[in-house]
C-alpha cells in the first residue's frame, strides 16, 4: 500500500514536472510547429470587387449615374438637380441634397468635377462639399486652379484639417475621393468619448490620414461637439455647377 502511494506521488510530481517544465521554457520560435498560428476560422465573407471603380457586390449604389431616388432635397422633395450624361450637377439655388438612408461608420467612394468654365476665385470656384452625417464637411473645390486657405481647399476636413498634399485635378476633369469614416461616439450624458476620424484619398493619393475630427463644420467660429447617432450624407449646394456620378457606400 505504502509502495502504491510513493509510487502514485512520483508519477504525479513527474507529470508536474513536465508540463510546469513546458510551460517555463517555452521553445524558440523557430522550433514552432507553424501550424500552430494559423487561423482557419472564421474566414472573412467573399466581396466581388467592382471593375475598375465600379461598387464591390456588398455597397449600396447611391447614384449611378441616372436614378437619383436614394436622395432628397431637406424638406423632402425630390432632387431638382440636372441628371445628364451619367452625372447629376447642382442647380444653383435648389439646395442640397440629403441622402435617404442614414449612416455612421462607412467607406465611401463619390467622384466628382469642378465646371471647366468657372472662372471664379477662392471658395467661390467649384465649391460643393460632402457632409458626413449631415455635419462634417470634407471640402470639393477647384484646388488645381485658383487659391484659397490651406484648410479651405479641396479635400480639407473644412476649416479643421487640410489635405496633406494637393492632389487635384483640372476643373472640367473628374476626380475621385475614397473615404473612409469612423464616427465619433458620445456617451449616455451626451458628451463626446471617442472622436470621429476620417482618411480620405483624392484620385488615388493620400490626404487625409486617419485624421480627428474636431466637431462640427463651422464657416464662423469653432467647431461643435453635440450628441448625434446616424445621418444622410448631404451634397452640398454653393450655388456652382458641381457634378457627381459613382457613388456608393459600404457600411463598416
Ligand atoms: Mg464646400
Amino acid at each position: 500500500m505504502k509502495k502504491e502511494f510513493f509510487f502514485i506521488l512520483f508519477i504525479t510530481l513527474a507529470v508536474q514536472r513536465l508540463v510546469i517544465g513546458q510551460i517555463a521554457q517555452p521553445k524558440a520560435s523557430e522550433e514552432w510547429d507553424p501550424r500552430l498560428t494559423e487561423v482557419w476560422e472564421p474566414a472573412p465573407r467573399m466581396v466581388t470587387p467592382g471593375a475598375g471603380t465600379a461598387a464591390p457586390s456588398d455597397a449600396t449604389v447611391l447614384f449611378d449615374g441616372k436614378n437619383t431616388a436614394e436622395w432628397t432635397h431637406q424638406d423632402g422633395t425630390p432632387v431638382k438637380w440636372e441628371v445628364k450624361d451619367g452625372a447629376m450637377t447642382v442647380v444653383k439655388g435648389t439646395g442640397g441634397i440629403f441622402t435617404k438612408k442614414t449612416f455612421g461608420d462607412c467607406q465611401l467612394h463619390i467622384e466628382w468635377r469642378a465646371p471647366a468654365d468657372d472662372m471664379d476665385e477662392g471658395q467661390n470656384r467649384g465649391n460643393s462639399g460632402i457632409f458626413l452625417q449631415n455635419r462634417y464637411e470634407v471640402q470639393v473645390l477647384d484646388s488645381h486652379g485658383g487659391t484659397t486657405y490651406s484648410n479651405g481647399q479641396a479635400g480639407a476636413i473644412y476649416k479643421q484639417s487640410m489635405p496633406l498634399v494637393n492632389a487635384c485635378r483640372p476643373a472640367g476633369e473628374w476626380q475621385t475621393y475614397d473615404i473612409i469614416y469612423t464616427a465619433p461616439k458620445f456617451n449616455a450624458d451626451g458628451m463626446k468619448v471617442v472622436p470621429g476620424f476620417i482618411t480620405v484619398l483624392h484620385n488615388g493619393v493620400l490626404i487625409q490620414h486617419h485624421t480627428e475630427i474636431k466637431g462640427t463644420t463651422e464657416y464662423r467660429g469653432l467647431p461643435k461637439n453635440i450628441a448625434h447617432g446616424k445621418g444622410p450624407i448631404q451634397l452640398q449646394d454653393h450655388g456652382e455647377k458641381v457634378s457627381y456620378r459613382n457613388i456608393w457606400i459600404r457600411e463598416l
